[in-house]
């Protein structure tokens, strides 16, 4: 017979270890918490800095609100947040966090220093994490706020164990930091890799800019053989960038689209795109664009997934026939890839 044991509470550090198994996978998703905060805290240039693909160092340093010396240490405990108070907020909650858990889940898989000088504030404080202790001291710091996150699951050997090599975790890094510099063209980049630059991308306000951002984040082909979109109708927009026919790929991999600003999968906008797309593209060729949706943040239900990969869309019917219809208007007599005239 089995030997029942007692009921206890979990040690706070293993909740926060057993949370950050749902949003803190690997270097990439480190990266793009941080990245995250850094822009729901209104920072206009963000520094990356990288070590072994983010195993060794993950250190990201903003020009933000920064967060004031009594609220430090909240900031690395579990469910307290800054962005939201109530479920009413909650229901149209536009920053990208909200849930409170991404600085607590990292610092109990890593070594975290969370370093910050609140706006108008003459001094700077550092916190650190010792298990569930944390210390906090003065520190040197210009307005705004540096994570540093170390050595990556050095406490969770069974975590640890999932990290790829170098190469493919800086690869799958860099690719999070290219998401959130084409969801925020206003905001300067820098990312940086065993101290050498990888990534310098000034703020860009014109178009012209943002065009040149694109080329140097997704190639010169994408931009020269793209459309521009730009449409607003009953409460809805959708702007940005679909790829001419003659562009089309073989796979699913430039297909990049922000809702509200935030990078996500989404079955039914996918789908409306692939209609929009059905007369000038064979079935096996998949369309390349850069889209972003814009509605009214009640519409749309963030809270479905904890690295909030997923939204969910109040009414997906009135997305799905906005998206099909306005965005096969803007492919209207463009030419259809070579060969499909002859195939419908
Ligand atoms: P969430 O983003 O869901 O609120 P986090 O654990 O990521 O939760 O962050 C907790 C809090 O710490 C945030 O609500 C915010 O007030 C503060 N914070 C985190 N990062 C920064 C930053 N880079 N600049 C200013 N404040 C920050
Ligand atoms: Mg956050």
């Amino acid at each position: 017979m089995t030997e029942r044991r007692p009921i206890r509470p979990l040690p706070g550090q293993l909740v926060n270890q057993i949370a950050a198994g749902e949003v803190v996978e690997r270097p990439a998703s480190v990266a793009k918490e941080l990245l995250e905060n850094s822009l729901d805290a209104g920072a206009d240039r963000i520094e990356i800095d990288v070590e072994a693909g983010g195993a060794r160092v993950i250190r990201i340093r903003d020009n933000g609100v920064g967060i004031p010396r009594e609220e430090l240490a909240l900031a690395l405990q579990r469910h307290a947040t800054s962005k939201i108070g109530s479920l009413a907020e909650l229901e149209r909650v536009a920053s990208l966090g909200f849930r409170g858990e991404a600085l607590p889940s990292i610092a109990s898989v890593s070594r975290l220093t969370l370093t910050s000088r609140a706006r108008g504030e003459t001094h700077a404080w550092s916190a650190t994490c010792q298990g569930d202790d944390i210390d906090v001291s003065p520190a040197p710091h210009p307005e705004g706020t540096t994570v540093e996150v170390r050595d990556l699951f050095f406490n969770t050997p069974a975590r640890r164990k999932f990290m790829r090599t170098e190469r493919t975790e800086y690869t799958h890094l860099l690719e999070m930091v290219r998401r959130l510099a084409m969801a925020r063209f206003d905001v300067g980049l820098t990312l940086r890799h065993n101290g050498r630059a990888t990534l310098q991308l000034p703020p860009a306000a014109l178009q012209e800019e943002r065009e040149r951002r694109l080329a140097r984040l997704l190639g010169d082909g994408f931009v020269e053989h793209a459309l521009g979109v730009d449409v607003e109708a009953s409460g809805l927009s959708v702007r940005g960038w679909m790829g001419l026919p003659t562009f089309s790929r073989s796979q699913a991999d430039l297909q990049y689209l922000y809702v509200n600003g935030r990078m996500v999968r989404d079955r039914t906008a996918v789908h409306a795109i692939r209609r929009a797309y059905q007369d000038v593209l064979f079935k096996d060729r998949y369309p390349a664009y850069v889209l972003y949706i814009d509605v009214d943040p009640a519409q749309v239900d963030v809270n479905v997934h904890p690295a909030k990969h997923e939204v969910r869309f109040r009414d997906g019917r009135l997305i799905h026939d906005f998206l099909s219809r306005h965005l096969r208007q803007v492919l209207e007599g463009v030419r259809p890839e070579p060969g499909m005239e002859s195939a419908l």
